[in-house]
């Protein structure tokens, strides 16, 4: 057999199923590997003792006979979900220490009150799930188990090289402008970010509330699948904009439509439609070779390439620059130095109390975003900046409406180049912000977008295909990414970090 962290999600559950080892015995094996092999930083938090209680209720539940799919699999949550078991910063020293009296929606799904899945922790990310290469958090960066040298991609990094590295079978993830696509295409694993409203954001630490959304991330499609199905469905008395649709079995659905196209075309009939601005000068040359080879065997498949267009790509980049930070110095506000999180050691009154306890609390680039956010919601320049980029965000969301009537899903890159190198682009977050341009306009639209291994591009690094797809669509986007990972494997190759 191999070794339990080689092992996928689907796997590991046949595995503890069939009693061929508990899930206390699986925990303990993950644990000891982040003991061994997290000099990478992808976690902030463990607590084997909180691990293991979880591990033998879900043990408890197996002997009992019970069989659920991903009951006593282990996973972690990125550190912007609050749980009650661990500590929740956000990556932030604004929220050191701090302990939520519940637990998100998504994290009591999967875990010991539903699905049975086991924590290991709490994984590292941009504070405030503000970045793209994890090199915002507060408490230190995360390495790429591919080269340590280089960025995990962000604000998802610790997930993505957790994964990655097999220290945990599977995590989830926040996406606002790409935080789940951006890591999982940089350190080669598979994520989802599913249709806004989806998963509930109840127990989210928010940033932009319109954009932030959960998803797994995995290794394969099917894993993801597994995982979205216990995460995703409505939760209106908690999360007033979380969709009020049936939960779907997106693992079943996957299996099913794959059941029904057999043969050496299954994919017969799909169209990917691949916008122009998507494929044009801004993107790397190795990057878009990858994603092109990718295409190609989705040809192979039976798919057929159509050119459609996007026409306002570009704009996405100030839209969201705008409406990101300005829904984000509303939300920030709460970071106040009196309910929670971090206040001043030292003031004179009130006032000198907020503006101590903020400037200590928050990191640059935090900082910034609430500068801009302010400034862009202030009297007199709300109808130029926020009122407009609003306007903005609608017709981009029409745009992919006007390329889904001639095709299915949207595939293109997810990120220009491959990962960079750690610090690198520490001070310059206008060159971060412009390599989202792949994954800002289907965030702003509310649409799904996931990220599959495509294969390497420089320096060996790992490129992501991005297929984004309508609303509600993301077992059609899971099925196709499964599709190609039952002829690639991609997705199973395995970095120099996870020996
Ligand atoms: N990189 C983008 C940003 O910095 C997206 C972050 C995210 O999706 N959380 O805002």
């Amino acid at each position: 057999m191999s070794a339990l962290h080689d092992l996928s999600v689907a796997q590991l559950a046949a595995t503890l199923a069939a009693k061929e080892v508990s899930s206390v015995e699986v925990a303990q094996h993950f644990l000891a590997r982040i003991q061994s092999h997290d000099a990478l930083g992808a976690f902030l938090a463990t607590d084997e003792a909180q691990s293991l209680a979880q591990a033998r209720a879900a043990d408890a539940r197996l002997a009992a006979g019970e069989r659920a799919p991903l009951l006593g699999v282990p996973l972690a949550h990125k550190d912007v979900f609050v749980t009650r078991d661990f500590p929740t910063t956000a990556g932030s020293k604004m929220l050191a220490n701090y302990r939520s009296p519940f637990d998100a929606t998504v994290v009591s799904r999967l875990g010991s009150s539903g699905a049975g899945m086991v924590s290991l922790g709490k994984l590292n990310c941009d504070e405030f799930a503000m970045g793209s290469g994890n090199d915002n958090s507060a408490y230190k960066p995360v390495q790429n188990p591919w080269d340590t040298n280089r960025v995990p991609g962000g604000s998802s990094g610790g997930s993505a090289a957790a994964v990655a590295a097999r220290l945990v079978p599977a995590a989830t993830g926040t996406d606002t402008g790409g935080s789940i696509r951006q890591p999982a295409s940089l350190s080669g694993i598979t994520g989802i970010k599913p249709t806004y409203g989806r998963c509930s954001r109840y127990g989210m630490v928010a940033f932009a509330s319109s954009l932030d959304q959960a998803g797994p991330m995995a290794r394969s499609a099917l894993d993801c699948a597994l995982l979205l199905s216990a995460m995703a469905g409505p939760d209106l008395d908690r999360d007033s904009t979380s969709l009020d649709l049936p939960n779907v079995d997106y693992a079943a659905e996957l299996i099913a439509a794959n059941a029904q196209a057999a043969g050496p075309k299954p994919l017969q009939g799909l169209r990917i439609g691949l916008p122009t601005q998507f494929f044009g000068a801004g993107c790397s040359a190795d990057v878009l070779a990858t994603v092109r080879g990718a295409l190609a065997e989705l040809e192979k498949l039976g798919a057929t390439l159509v050119d459609v267009s996007l026409p306002l790509t570009e704009l996405s980049i100030p839209v969201y620059y705008v409406i990101a930070p300005a829904e984000a110095s509303s939300n920030l506000s709460r970071y106040d130095g009196v309910r929670y999180g971090h206040r001043a050691a030292n003031y004179t009154d009130l006032e000198d109390m907020y503006k101590k306890s903020r400037s200590e609390g928050f990191g640059d680039e935090v900082t910034r975003r609430i500068m801009i956010g302010t400034y862009v919601l202030s009297h007199g320049y709300y109808d130029a900046y926020y009122l407009k980029a609003q306007k903005i965000r609608r017709l981009i969301a029409e745009d992919f409406q006007k390329a889904f009537t001639q095709c299915d899903i949207i595939a293109g890159p997810v990120s220009p180049t491959v990962a960079w190198k750690i610090g690198e682009r520490s001070d310059d977050p206008v060159a971060s912000y412009l390599a989202d341009i792949y994954t800002l306009s289907s965030s702003l639209a509310g649409l799904p977008g996931m990220s599959v291994p495509a294969g390497f591009g420089a320096h060996g690094m790992p490129v992501g295909l991005q297929l984004i797809g309508n609303y509600f669509k993301e077992a059609q986007l899971l099925s196709t990414a499964h599709r190609f990972q039952m002829t690639t494997d991609w997705h199973q190759r395995k970095p120099g970090a996870a020996a």
